[in-house]
């Protein structure tokens, strides 16, 4: 048993479009791991956090000639997705192998880079894709008699609503169930999991899955940045010699926007929905404040984690058996300030949680 605390980074992306055209100012600027955000109605009004890591992906950037940006070392200062998954891929990976279960949350408002963290764009492959790549370098470079057997799922949460992202078939109507047991915690039952050898065979999953969101989400009229995206890689290890097995799950999560939800007219009229739309979101920081109540000592009763669908299944990821990452993205201009302060507040909470990693090992069946 060891307590190690959610770690917790920052990112900053490059202007937009919209943002160049309206001709913003950049108020945040960092210092090694720390951050500061400047209010820009009042530039005497600025607040500083630290994190474990700190990235500053707005500037100091070029491009080489297969569209991929000019990493630091070559005198760049952007950070880019190489230095973002040396950081923090390589350690899920690791403690993966070990046996360790390890979850990695994106969060922040929509436009802000998480997908862009987590998954990429063309030839800028995200954590995920770089996770995949060097998990299966791992599995071919082992020279010890382990037998290894990777699992894919990848599911979204809408509306309280679990769709299987990579069944072709008709939706579930009301979506798949989410259900407990006793030794496996929350699951989702009748999830498509798909054994996979390469990470040419990940990719050409996380294309259907991501394929399938976007459609989902045209169909039903909706927004895709309010939903959550999960991709869950299960890593079965057996050491045949020592008559041991090793099982970790990895939690990889990119969450809705964290943006206040407007409602649009038809949708505050079905109340009920409007009010579903971010549960998820909202428990998980429910969940979050409570977790870093636990840890200052204070006395908490209950940490909410039955009240949505997303803290279910993230249930172990959070002050539970996981190691967890958090990325929290940003937008540099003066426009986001409001919502920029408020993912940091938020990572900051994130950062007081503590979990309890053991290693998931047993003896072979
Ligand atoms: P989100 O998933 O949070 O809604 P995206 O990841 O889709 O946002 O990013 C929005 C846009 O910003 C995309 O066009 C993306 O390529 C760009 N972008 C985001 N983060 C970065 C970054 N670190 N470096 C360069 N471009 C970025
Ligand atoms: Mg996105």
């Amino acid at each position: 048993h060891n307590k190690d605390c959610v770690k917790v980074a920052v990112r900053v992306r490059p202007f937009n479009k919209r943002e160049r055209d309206a001709g913003s100012r950049c108020v945040v600027s960092m210092v090694s791991s720390s951050i500061t955000i400047e209010d820009p109605r009042d530039s005497h009004n600025r607040r500083s956090f630290c994190f474990d890591y700190a990235y500053w992906s707005h500037s100091g950037f070029s491009w080489d000639c297969r569209g991929l940006f000019v990493p630091e070392e070559q005198g760049g200062r952007y950070a880019d997705q190489e230095r973002v998954f040396r950081d923090l891929g390589e350690g899920i990976l690791e403690n993966a192998l070990q046996g360790y279960n390890a979850t990695l949350l994106a969060y922040g408002q929509t436009g802000s880079g998480k997908s862009y963290s987590m998954m990429g764009y063309g030839p800028n492959k995200g954590l995920v894709p770089k996770l995949c790549d060097r998990l299966f370098q791992a599995i071919r470079g082992n020279q010890d008699m382990r037998q290894c057997q990777v699992f894919f799922s990848m599911l979204e949460i809408y509306n309280e609503q679990v769709v299987d992202l990579l069944s072709r078939g008709s939706r579930t109507p009301g979506g798949l169930r989410v259900r407990e047991e006793q030794q496996r915690g929350f699951y989702v039952e009748g999830l498509r999991t798909v054994p996979c050898d390469s990470a040419t065979q990940v990719e050409q999953l996380m294309d259907q899955g991501t394929r399938t969101r976007t459609t989902a989400a045209t169909h039903m009229n909706a927004n895709s940045s309010r939903s959550h995206m999960l991709i869950i890689l299960q890593l079965k290890q057996i050491f045949s010699k020592e008559n041991t097995t090793k099982q970790s799950n990895i939690n990889l999560v990119d969450l809705a926007g964290s943006e206040r939800q407007r409602l649009s007219g038809s949708e505050a009229d079905r109340l009920k929905e409007g009010t579903a739309i971010n549960l998820s979101l909202t428990t998980l920081g429910n969940v979050i404040s409570a977790l870093a109540d636990v840890a200052v000592g204070k006395k908490v009763i209950h940490i909410p984690y039955r009240d949505s669908v997303l803290t279910k299944l993230l249930q172990s990821a959070l002050g539970g058996n996981s190691r967890t990452v958090m990325i929290a993205t940003l937008s540099p201009a003066d426009i986001c300030y409001e919502e920029s302060l408020s993912t940091l507040r938020y990572a900051e909470r994130a950062k007081r949680i503590q979990n309890r990693a053991v290693v998931n090992e047993s003896p072979t069946e």
